[in-house]
């Protein structure tokens, strides 16, 4: 069998699955397998593939089949401009987070030393992403699963910027160190009766998706845990779900918080506000 034969054969199970990216996971998966480039691998589309490769690439596509997540097969994902190292104990870095990277950007500038908290760090492809960005910037990030928190570790690692950051287990509610000057959080937010309807659901942390009544009680934990632990003119920029904008900027003007600005993601939801905490 050669690599173009493996790959029809990838692209038919994928397609009989109805799964709509048939073509590109299957090229993916099969570069995967024989762990060459994409490029390498169509242009020797005649070379004869091996029995194990043949067999890693048939159980990854018997992955993909069940709907699990690319980024969980493959162990890695790429976010803003750079790939993170990712499984199942962390949601799969979104598209649409990267609008806080892009606000925080805005706002700090590449010299400016600032002193930044996550709350929920989860892989910490949004923390590093900015650290990397801003050298002079210093940050703690929070996260209440220990799993999660090996994961975050391993990226600081890769990206090495352990000198930077700090990592503490703890949950929203019970972490009271320090002040900062800028807050971010992708908290969990979709609403708990929609959450099991969901594809995300099957696979991705429930922990880290699940926003409880109407998917905003961890975001309302968030904006009062940052009132408390943002300095006076300190910035929090948070993503929030569908539908969810009013809600959440009541709960931000009822905290002393000015709303800046909001921000819609390509699908024209609105998903990510940049506030300021008022002296
Ligand atoms: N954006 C994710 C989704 O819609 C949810 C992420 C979250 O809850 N923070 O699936």
């Amino acid at each position: 069998m050669n690599f173009l034969q493996a790959l029809n054969k990838g692209y038919d199970l994928l397609k009989s699955n109805k799964i709509d990216s048939y073509r590109i996971d299957a090229e993916v998966l099969l570069s995967e397998s024989l762990n060459i480039s994409k490029e390498k691998l169509i242009l020797n589309l005649e070379n004869a593939i091996n029995s194990a490769s043949y067999k890693k690439f048939l159980s990854n596509i018997k992955r993909r089949n069940n709907k699990e997540p690319l980024a969980y097969i493959l162990n890695k994902k790429e976010f803003w401009k750079n790939e993170f190292f990712i499984n199942k104990n962390v949601l799969v870095p979104r598209p649409e987070t990267e609008h806080l990277v892009e606000e925080t950007l805005k706002i700090i500038s590449t010299n400016q030393r600032k002193k930044l908290l996550e709350i929920g760090i989860g892989s910490g492809c949004l923390i590093i992403s900015i650290l990397k960005e801003r050298k002079n910037c210093y940050a703690h990030g929070i996260d209440c699963c220990e799993k999660a928190l090996k994961i975050a570790n391993i990226n600081v690692n890769l990206h090495q910027i352990k000198n930077r950051i700090k990592i503490f287990k703890s949950d929203v509610d019970n972490f009271n160190r320090g002040k900062y000057d800028l807050i971010l959080s992708n908290p969990p937010y979709i609403d708990n009766k929609h959450l099991k309807y969901l594809d995300v659901s099957k696979h991705e942390p429930l922990k880290a998706l699940d926003g409880g009544y109407d998917g905003t009680q961890i975001l309302m934990k968030v904006i009062i845990k940052s009132s408390q632990l943002l300095k006076n003119n300190g910035k929090l920029i948070i993503e929030i779900g569908n539908n969810q904008k009013y809600k959440v900027i009541e709960s931000l003007k009822k905290n002393n918080f000015f709303v800046n600005k909001t921000v819609k993601d390509l699908s024209n939801i609105e998903r990510c506000i940049v506030s300021t905490k008022l002296p």
